[in-house]
């Protein structure tokens, strides 16, 4: 499933050329092109879902593997001391690409956000 609009699709098809660190046949890593800390990437399913509730039941599975992928990319990612993994999840969270996608964020030490009520 993909959408002719969407750059994360145009990523995956290799339309638009993008280094990826790793792929498998479910989904891939890039850098974030605006990364927030030293190192910022992004892990992208292959099919596109608009957000977390789009996905249908039979490929949520691949939401695990990303998860359990991630943690034995260690080091090739630089992710030794520590990262964090955030999905924003529409309008409130900011989410701007519409493609389900996971923020791996590593390399230096994180406050833990709060917010403004
Ligand atoms: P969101 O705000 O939707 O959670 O995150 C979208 C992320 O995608 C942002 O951090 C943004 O910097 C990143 N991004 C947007 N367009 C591109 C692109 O063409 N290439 C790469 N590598 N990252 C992108
Ligand atoms: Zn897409």
């Amino acid at each position: 499933m993909t959408n002719d609009n969407c750059i994360f699709c145009h990523i995956a098809s290799g339309e638009i050329s993008t280094k990826k660190l790793f792929e498998n046949d479910d989904f891939f890593i890039i850098e974030d092109i605006a990364p927030v800390a030293k190192y910022h990437y992004l892990a992208i399913p292959k099919s596109h879902y608009p957000t977390l509730d789009t996905m249908e039941n039979k490929d949520r599975e691949v939401l695990g593997s990303i998860f359990a992928t991630i943690g034995t990319l260690t080091e090739k990612l630089s992710l030794q001391n520590g990262y964090r993994l955030i999905i924003n999840q529409g309008e409130d969270a900011g989410q701007t690409v519409f493609h389900l996608h996971i923020h791996i964020i590593a390399g230096q030490k994180m406050n833990f956000p709060h917010f403004k009520r």
